[in-house]
């Protein structure tokens, strides 16, 4: 038998309020190495305050979010700031929906590369160089381009920079808040296909967060369905989307049939 892959990520009951909105309510999980579980829900359900806290962005008032380290796992929440943010950076990648948020417009493509690799370490600028060239690649930017602003890119071309930016430094656990949302429907297939072969190739452990039950039927392997920040329904892709238990994840499976 095929020993089960490492976890990378557990989260156990954790809660955010704003105010008097349960954005997040006791919401555990967890994943393994290579696993793709996606987030639905309509908007306002909770999907986005939950992957901040994950990214350690936002403060959960409880619960616990433990990330695999390379030896030992770390309960995020539990450490110092400066620890965090040392830790964060080349453990967990988040892609924002508006690559805008991602990115650094005022340095070139490759700059956009190069800056999380040498803020792991890298050096060599050589190198450094090499490895944002084989990542324009990867995402379907002609390399020519490196030493071009993202100022001038097309929307579709940001989000594949902002992409290449979050997996160069190989995370084990890369986060995604509505990764093709703001984009036309033919740059979003194109995306899709583009995320869905750069997973497998990888292995990455993925949370992607989407209001699209089409996105999440393409890249996810288990479905996590959230209404009012709790988690109503999960379970693998296709049986969340070809049988639902829950009358909501009903409302979204058949809101998505009739259009
Ligand atoms: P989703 O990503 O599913 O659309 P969000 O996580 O953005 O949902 O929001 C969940 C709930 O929390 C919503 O009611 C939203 O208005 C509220 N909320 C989110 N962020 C904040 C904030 N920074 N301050 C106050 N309320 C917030
Ligand atoms: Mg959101």
């Amino acid at each position: 038998m095929k020993p089960r892959a490492r976890e990378i990520l557990r989260v156990e009951r954790l809660s955010k309020t704003f105010g008097r909105v349960p954005a997040c309510s006791t919401v555990s999980f967890s994943l393994r190495q290579g696993e793709v579980l996606g987030i639905v829900g309509e908007s306002g359900s909770g999907k986005s305050t939950l992957l901040r806290c994950l990214a350690g962005r936002i403060q959960p008032d409880e619960g616990k979010v433990l990330v695999a380290s390379d030896d030992h796992v770390v309960d995020i929440w539990a450490m110092d700031e400066a620890s965090r943010e040392q830790f964060l950076p080349t453990t967990a990648s988040l892609i924002h929906q508006n690559p805008r948020d991602g990115l650094r417009l005022d340095i070139s493509a490759g700059g956009n590369i190069a800056e999380p690799l040498m803020a792991a370490g890298g050096r060599h600028y050589g190198s450094l160089r090499a490895t944002a060239l084989e990542w324009l690649e990867k995402v379907d930017i002609e390399g020519w381009r490196i030493d071009d602003l993202p100022e001038i890119f097309s929307g579709g071309m940001q989000q594949r920079l902002q992409i290449a930016r979050g997996l160069a430094t190989h995370p084990r656990l890369v986060l995604m808040d509505e990764p093709t949302g703001g984009l036309d429907v033919s740059v979003q297939a194109k995306l899709l296909d583009l995320l869905r072969g750069l997973v497998r190739e990888l292995g990455i452990a993925v949370v992607v967060v989407t209001h699209d039950i089409g996105v999440a039927r393409l890249l996810a392997d288990r479905l996590m369905v959230m209404q009012r920040g709790r988690v109503i329904e999960e379970g693998l892709t296709d049986q969340v989307l070809d049988d639902p238990h829950h009358p909501y994840t009903q409302l979204l499976v058949s809101s998505v049939l009739q259009v």
